[in-house]
Order: structure tokens, then sequence, then C-alpha cells
């Protein structure tokens, strides 16, 4: 069910129930009902018709009337009201002036607020128009209106002092000004005469701009910054950055904040309307006053003073960081109040020790450490009231599904059923094998459900679901999407592997199991914190004993048939190979394109390598084809697989001991670790062969990082520094949140204490109503619609 589909189905009772004249009877059980089980996410709805039974008809009718405009405006309450209020109650069909001032604002009518509209101060003819452009509308948005970069000029230097190949900031007086053409290269520079203030004459270069010779007329004062060349006494700079109006405070003698900015809106202005703006606040309010001091913050006053003139490097520092730090917590404030995670009751499970042991007892190995600290962490949410909403992660082999597991068997032990999704039947299968292993001997019964059984045996698995003569299913997501009953579902584990947006249904699990979700993508925290805001996340970042690394080499286009060779090495020795081939030409149809590589590849090999069994599997094979041929791999009917990036990463091939990767340069980093966790899963020695398909320093460089390591989270942070969130293949369909400063790659530690702190604020005040947080919601309100955020139904 959509979250509209949601409105509609909550809509009509209530307006039923105000034609009824608010008795309460519309709704078998009564309207508070009805809204605890559809109402999740609008929580202000659940609010306001708490306690509705006991109320008298004149509240009742009030609140009714309200809830309907909630539910009718389309908007989440909390999140969307409109910045610049509306009236209190509008009445229907009116639109909200929005100039109107805010009746909810911290400051009275005429005084200076967030909301005031940035003509207040003076801006000089056409500045509303530009700020306009730039989007800036009231004052809030020029305080937020971060600087893009700094450039210290505190000691702006004479042009005699520079060095050879120095960056440098200098002050001139336009001279003369020529337009050359370079007649080897047909470059055109632009070449400017100055005298600094000090009297020494310089030359200022500009490659391939000859517009700019129209912006230094003779006479005018300009600030240059650039790299230094010196020819004996002659000075030149080549340009990267000017302005005029030179002459401004603000522009010179300090550490300058850059605006984002477009054509004809200069940096001069934008800083003179940021000063302004800071001078007409006597003193910013700071949302987080009653938090502030035991956090170790500054306060908002100081932090956005020095972020927008920032006196030192030291000021600068700690100013963004209450910034980012604010950034965040609306970020996690708007996930949380958006899934109503905090606020969901999930089911309380017993944790009998001896259950555990018995568990531990037969279980082939003994748990790691990093897995007996996750198990814990899952335990403690099954023991409390919450619901469990928990990822794990960990690295392909960690042994996420052994401490799933274990969870299930707890759950299976308080007389609850269990569900294993999985992305394909093969994962399912190999799944339903593992946990057969570990809970058959206990006295647990495992079932297996995925499409391609006969209908009579599936038949049989829902009829031994419904009467819970199943404890555990395994199966695909054909388990939540087609019509299976549970008896008494209380634990669902799904296994993503590296796909997303399974989340999204866990609400629709009707009975509000527990939910698990184990990622063997390496996501790195701070992202998964942010993007799955309502789920904790557990870690389980160490490998069982004895296995040991894959060994990793780059090879380059000259080398690569030393891949082949070793694969032939390989393969005589009764072992498997994969090799893997990304799509190579960027057409309309990518499963072509890929098709095409691959079957060209394998052809190649087969020409290769004449005695050596090749398959081929790609993304055009049905479901059905691809298991198929993953299950004749696993049984060992060919030696080497090629495939384009379709294989699935779960699938235990134990005699598999090499992977090669063409072309890795265009793969994600995480994406290579995650091929390469294909191998090495059998105790056998482990090999994995990159071919970079072009070798320029960057790609080489890139493609060590594989090479020299072989930890998982190490790696996703890497990628994520070099290739930035929203090109992490396969999350930018999730949505990823838009930061005006905020580094989901660097700012690991803010966010996770910005995210103790929303936590914090909900729990003791779940809609944001109590005074001490009139701001913060406010401020939640206005910004929130800048911060990106995934939808949750
Ligand atoms: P994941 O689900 O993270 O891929 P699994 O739970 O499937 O990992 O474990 C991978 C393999 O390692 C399985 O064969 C499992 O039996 C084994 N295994 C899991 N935990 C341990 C451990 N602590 N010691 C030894 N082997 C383990
Ligand atoms: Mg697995």
């Amino acid at each position: 069910m959509t979250k509209d589909e949601l409105r509609e189905r909550l809509l009509r009772p209530l307006r039923r129930e105000l034609s009824d004249g608010a008795q309460d009877r519309v709704v078998a059980g009564g309207l508070e009902k009805l809204v605890q089980n559809l109402g999740q996410p609008f929580p202000e709805l659940a609010h306001l018709l708490a306690g509705y039974r006991e109320m008298g008809t004149a509240q009742r009718l009030e609140r009714l009337q309200k809830a309907i405009e909630l539910l009718a405006s389309g908007q989440d309450p909390i999140l969307t009201a409109p910045v610049r209020a509306k009236p209190s109650q509008p009445p229907p069909g009116q639109v909200a002036s929005p100039a109107a001032p805010s009746p909810e604002a911290p400051q009275a009518v005429g005084e200076i607020g967030f909301d005031t509209p940035v003509e207040a101060i003076a801006l000089g003819p056409g500045g509303k128009k530009k700020l306009g452009e730039l989007g800036i509308r009231v004052l809030r948005d020029l305080l937020h209106g971060y600087p893009r970069r700094y450039e210290d000029r505190r000691a702006l230097q004479s042009v005699r002092e520079l060095e050879e190949g120095q960056k440098a900031t200098v002050v001139g007086t336009v001279l003369s000004r020529e337009l050359v053409k370079t007649p080897r290269k047909g470059m055109q520079l632009v070449q400017v005469r100055f005298m600094d203030a000090w009297g020494w004459k310089f030359t200022g270069v500009w490659f391939n701009q000859p517009w700019v010779l129209k912006q230094v007329p003779e006479g005018a004062n300009l600030l240059v910054s650039g790299r230094v060349q010196r020819r004996g006494g002659n000075v030149s700079l080549m340009v990267e950055y000017f302005e005029d109006e030179a002459g401004e405070s603000l522009s010179t003698g300090r550490i300058v904040p850059v605006y984002p900015s477009r054509e004809g809106i200069s940096q001069a202005f934008l800083r003179r309307v940021a000063w302004r703006t800071l001078e007409a606040f006597a003193r910013i309010p700071d949302p987080l006053e009653p938090y502030r001091a035991a956090l170790g913050l500054p306060d908002l006053d100081w932090a956005l003073r020095q972020a927008h003139f920032p006196d030192s490097e030291e000021k600068l520092e700690r100013a963004l960081y209450r910034l980012k730090f604010d950034e965040f917590l609306l970020l996690e404030l708007k996930v949380m109040i958006q899934s109503g995670g905090s606020a969901l009751l999930g089911r309380y499970f017993r944790v009998e020790p001896q259950w555990l042991e018995r568990f531990r007892d037969n279980l082939p190995f003994t748990f790691t450490k990093a897995q007996e600290r996750v198990l814990g962490e899952i335990l403690a949410d099954m023991q409390s009231e919450r619901q469990m909403a928990r990822l794990v992660q960990g690295d392909v082999g960690s042994g996420k599904t052994a401490v799933a597991a274990a969870a299930l068997y707890i759950a299976a032990q308080n007389g609850a059923q269990g569900a294993l999704m999985a992305p394909t039947e093969i994962l399912a299968k190999q799944h339903y094998q593992n946990l057969q292993k570990y809970l058959f001997p206990l006295g647990v019964t495992v079932d297996l459900l995925v499409g391609s059984m006969p209908m009579a045996e599936k038949r049989g698995v829902l009829e031994r679901l419904k009467s819970a003569h199943t404890d555990v299913v395994v199966g695909t997501h054909a388990l939540i999407q087609e019509r299976v009953e549970f008896k008494d579902l209380g634990l669902a584990v799904i296994d993503e592997e590296h796909r997303f947006g399974v989340l999204q249904r866990r609400r629709l699990l009707g009975s509000r199991p527990d939910v698990l979700v184990m990622s063997a993508t390496p996501i790195p925290r701070s992202l998964a914190l942010t993007m799955y805001g309502d789920l904790e996340v557990s870690l389980i970042d160490e490998l069982p004993p004895g296995r040991t690394p894959v060994k990793t080499k780059v090879l380059t286009q000259k080398t690569r048939l030393q891949a082949y060779a070793f694969a032939r090495q390989e393969i005589a020795k009764g072992h498997q190979v994969f090799v893997v081939t990304p799509m190579i030409e960027e057409g309309d149809n990518e499963a072509t394109a890929e098709l095409a590589a691959a079957t060209k590849l394998a052809d190649e090999l087969r020409e290769l390598l004449p005695d050596v069994r090749i398959e081929l599997l790609h993304g055009k094979m049905k479901a059905e084809e691809k298991d198929l041929v993953m299950e004749r791999f696993k049984n060992g009917h060919f030696d080497l697989l090629v495939s384009t990036t379709v294989i699935e990463v779960g699938v235990d091939i134990p005699q598999a001991t090499l992977m090669i990767i063409e072309n890795a340069e265009r793969f994600g980093l995480a994406q290579l670790h995650q091929l390469r966790g294909r191998v090495g899963r059998g105790g056998l020695e482990s090999y994995c062969i990159l071919i970079a398909g072009e070798s320029s320093k960057k790609t080489l460089s890139r493609l060590r990082i594989i090479e020299e390591s072989t930890d998982g989270f190490y790696i996703a942070e890497k990628d994520l520094e070099l290739r930035g969130p929203g090109e992490l293949r396969g999350l930018r369909q999730s949505g990823m949140p838009d930061l005006r400063i905020g580094d989901l790659a660097s700012d690991q530690e803010i966010i996770e204490k910005s995210r103790e702190l929303a936590k914090q604020i909900l729990e003791a005040d779940p809609y944001l109503e109590a005074p001490q947080h009139a701001l913060l919601k406010r401020e939640l309100q206005a910004r929130a619609e800048a911060i990106g955020f995934r939808e949750v139904i």
C-alpha cells in the first residue's frame, strides 16, 4: 500500500465518523484502534486521536476535523508544514499567503528572524532579484547559505616576495591589457600588466578566456589569485580566480568566503549581504540550546558568524563542525519521524541462556567474537518491546546466516515462526540447507518455499505454515508477495545481499515481526546510518579463522594473457574459475551490450583454452536458466564460467579458486571486492586477477586499493571518497541525502553523535511539541525539504 492509498483508507472512516456525529460507532473496536493499525506513517494523527473514546463530543469533533484536514492536505504534518505559516485554521480552499508572518515564529512582528524576507536588509538595486536567482528568499537562506570555499587573504603580499610555483593572491591596479594568440598551440591569452600596492609590476595571464578582457578596464583595482611564474625579474601570475571591487574590506585582509554564485552576481555583493544579515541579528537563536553544553557544541550564533567570516582556521573548523552536526541532526530527525521507527511496538522474546548453549553445542564451529557481539545486539532487540529493525552487515562468508539461525532458533523456542527471504531461488536453497544443518538437530522444522516447486508441494508448505507445523520457512521474495499465511510470524530475516529496497516493505509484514536484514554490501556505516535512519546497524567485521585472504593482482592489457595461463594451471588442479566482464558499450539496451561482450569473451577463451569446459551466464537469461547454470557449475559440470555481473553474490562454489575480472576499472571498488568474495570459500588457496582495460595512473592506483586490502569496509570508504555517494553502484535509486556541508565519507563521528541526539529528542518528545523544541521543529519544517531522504512506504 502506498502512503496515498493509506491516506484514502483512513480518510473515509474519519469522514463517516464526522457525519455520524462522532459517536465512535463507525469503526468496530473504536476509531483509535484503526489509527493505531493504519496510521503509523502519520504520527501526528495518532497523537490527535489518542484517547478518542474518553473524549467528549465537542472535543471529538474538533480532533476529527483537524485529523481530516491533516490527511486531506496530503502532507506530512511535522515535516512539511508550510514554512511561512498559514493562519492556524485556514478555511478550505484558501491558499495561505506565503509572506504572512508566522504565529509560531520565535520573534515578534517587526523583529528580525529566520523567516524574515531578505528585503529587510538593505540589498541595493536589483539585490532581491539576484538573491532570488540563487534561491535565497528569507534570512534563513542567507544564514545557511554557507560559503563554497574560503580564500586566505589575511596577508596580502607584495609581488616582490612571491616565489616560483607558489599560489598567491595579490591586489593590483590595471595598467594595460591585451589579447595575444600563441602561434603554435593556437591559444588565446589575456595578458594584463598590473602594479601592486608597493609599486611593483607584474603580469596576470588568463588562458583561453578572451571575454575577460572586457572585465578588466585600465585603472581597475583587482584582486587576482593563481600560480606564480618567475622569469628573472619578471613575475607572472597564471590567474585562476579574480574579483573586482578589491577595495572592499570584506574581500581583503581576512579569510574570505567564496559563495556559490552565478554569472553576474558578484562575490562582493554576496559577502556584503551575508555580513548585513549577521549584523541584523543581535543574537541568532539556537534550536539546540538545551543540549549544546552537554555535547560540547559551540552555539549557533558564534558558529554562523565564524562560518561566514572566520577569524582563524581553527575557529572555522569548529564552526563547520557545529553546522554539520545540525545538518545531520535534521536529516536523522526527518528519517526517524518519517518512518515512525522509534514508536513501533514489536514483540517481546524471552532468551534463556540454556537455549543459546544448546544452539552453540550443535554448531560445528565456534562463533567469532564479532558474531557473538552481533548476536548479543540482536538478542537485546528481541528482548525489548520495540520492533527490531536491524541491519547486519558483513563480508560474504563472515557468518551472517549462522547468526541469523541463532535468532531464528530463539524465536522458535518462544513458539513464534520465522522466515528467511533470499533474493534468488538458488540462494534460498543454499540457506535452506544451512538452516537445516543448524536447526534440524534442535527439533526446529524448516521448510523451503520457492516458485519452481510443484503446486502440490507448495500447498503442503503453505498448509504447514498456516497451522504452525513449520517453524521456519526459507524462500524468495515470493514469501511476502504471495499470500502466505503464518500462524504467528515473529521474526523475518531478509538476505538482501546487494539489493536494496526490500526494507520499504517491512512495514507491510502484517503481524509486525521483528526484522533482521543481512547485507554483504559493505555500505560504509555513515551511509547506512543516514540511508536507513530507522535501522540499527551491526557489523560482523571479522572472518572465521582459517580463511586465507584471496591473493589479488592487477594486470594490464599487455600482461592480460598471463591471467589465462594461470587459469589453465588452476583448472588442471581440478579447480574452477570465474571470469567476469562488465558492459562495454553504453548502449540503449544494456542487456544486449552485456551479452555481446560476454559472448565475445567466451569465444576468445574457447580458442585460447581448447581443453577447458566453458559456459556463459548473462543478464538476458531467465532466473531459472541462471540458477541452472550456477547449479551445474557448483556440481563441477564445467570448469570456467564467463559471466556478466549478474552472478549471485552469495552462492557457494567451494572449488572455485580464481576470479578474473576484465576491464576492472569499470567497476566500483566495493563491487570488485564483492566479486572477489565469490572465491576462496572452500578453504583452498584462492586468487583474484584484475585486468585493467586502460592503464592510467589513476586507474591503477584505484585498483591497487583492492590489491592491497581485503577489508570490505575500508574499501567501501575509499570508494565513497573517490567516487562520491551517488555513484556507489546500486545506491543511486535509493535516494541519497543531499547535503550542503556534511560529508558522508568523512563525518562518521558527527553522524553518530547527531543520531544519538535525534533518538534522545524523539524518545522524550515524539512530535516535537515541547516548548524547548519549538525552534527545532520549525527548523526541521523549514529546512527538511532541502534534505533528501528515502520514502518509507
Ligand atoms: P554469510 O551469510 O555471512 O555469507 P555464512 O553464515 O553463510 O556467512 O557462513 C559462511 C560459511 O562459514 C558457512 O559455511 C558457515 O558454516 C561457516 N562459518 C560461519 N561462522 C563460522 C565460524 N565462526 N567459524 C567457522 N566457520 C564458520
Ligand atoms: Mg550469505
